[in-house]
């Protein structure tokens, strides 16, 4: 197979690499050890930053995003009894998005017409995709 960029790894970076380069007419292949099952049920993150958000909206991925997601101003800080607010819209102006990496991952798979993710068929680790360090640097 013949690609000018692959990606290991169909993490949110991963996709969202690929979605960007797919973008710009790059041609690129992601490849995933793991299974789309594996990835899609993995918890992680629940806060996106507005760079990531921003990000999205780029792309016309950010449909489902602004539908479900929760636009949070700020946090609380708890010191004993105290809260201390934490108002980040107030001090920056910025709010974060309150969205769970797993469905941002799921909008990145669905969206992956025309870019090409390769994930392993079996839970097991796809031995082919470990790095290689058997090749000398140019
Ligand atoms: C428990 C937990 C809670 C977190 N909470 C937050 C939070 O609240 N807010 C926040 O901003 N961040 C949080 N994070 C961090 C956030 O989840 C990570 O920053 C994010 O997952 C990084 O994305 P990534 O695509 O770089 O890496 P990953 O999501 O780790 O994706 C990398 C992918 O590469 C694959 N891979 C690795 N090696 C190979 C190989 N050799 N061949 C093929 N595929 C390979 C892996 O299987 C994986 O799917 C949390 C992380 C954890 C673990």
């Amino acid at each position: 197979m013949k690609t000018q960029v692959c990606i290991i790894g169909a993490g949110p970076a991963g996709l969202l690499l690929g979605h960007l380069l797919r973008a710009e007419g790059i041609d690129c292949v992601v490849l995933e050890q793991r299974t789309g099952d594996y990835v899609l049920s993995r918890i992680r993150a629940g806060v996106l930053e507005r760079v990531t958000t921003g990000l999205m909206e780029r792309l016309g991925l950010d449909g489902r995003m602004k539908q479900e997601g929760l636009l949070h101003d700020g946090f609380n800080l708890a010191d004993g009894e105290r809260l201390i607010r934490i108002d980040m819209a107030e001090l920056t102006g910025q709010q974060v998005m309150v969205y769970g990496q797993t469905e941002i991952t799921r909008d990145l798979m669905d969206a992956c017409e025309g870019l090409s993710v390769r994930l392993a068929r079996h839970p097991r680790r796809c031995a082919a995709l470990q790095p290689r360090t058997d090749l000398r640097q140019p």
